[in-house]
């Protein structure tokens, strides 16, 4: 049932986002970002975790830089095959606009992949093409939707 949100949000006969399979269901160490031309411009970062993509949506897009807090809000559970869209999601759909790769690679946690939630403390390693390294998300009190990446020194 860990789609079911994003299955309700999405009519697919209209948008070529995958609806995901049981088949998905896999052990995945897969992390991506997508640049997202939707009506506000974002990074949606997505890391595999218990046969999902665990999804964040950057506004602002990851900083290399440790002094930069970056907002991220967490969105629904994606399907791991959305590691793989690119496309053009249809105008009057869900999240209508462009979706690109911005970056993509194996990530790996730094310790206890159990309690990260309840923690609200997710510290991790990515192999990417342009994201290297340790990285940190941090969930912030306000709102549990609302976590902070930051890059590790
Ligand atoms: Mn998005």
């Amino acid at each position: 049932m860990k789609l079911e949100t994003y299955r309700i949000k999405r009519d697919f006969k209209k948008t070529t986002e995958p609806k995901g399979s049981p088949g998905d269901n896999a052990v995945s160490n897969i992390f991506v970002i997508q640049k997202h031309h939707a009506s506000h411009l974002h990074y949606d970062f997505r890391l595999a975790i218990g046969g999902v993509l665990k999804s964040w949506a950057i506004p602002k897009g990851p900083s290399l830089s440790p002094a930069d807090k970056r907002l991220a809000v967490m969105v629904e559970d994606h399907p791991l095959a959305y590691a793989d869209f690119e496309g053009v999601i249809p105008e009057g759909q869900y999240g209508a606009g462009k979706v690109e790769i911005w970056d993509r690679g194996t990530w790996e946690p730094v310790g206890d992949l159990t309690t990260w939630l309840e923690k609200r403390k997710l510290e991790f390693i990515l192999h990417g093409k342009k994201l290297k390294g340790a990285w940190v998300l941090i969930g912030l009190k306000n709102d549990p939707k609302n976590w902070l990446l930051i890059k590790r020194k």
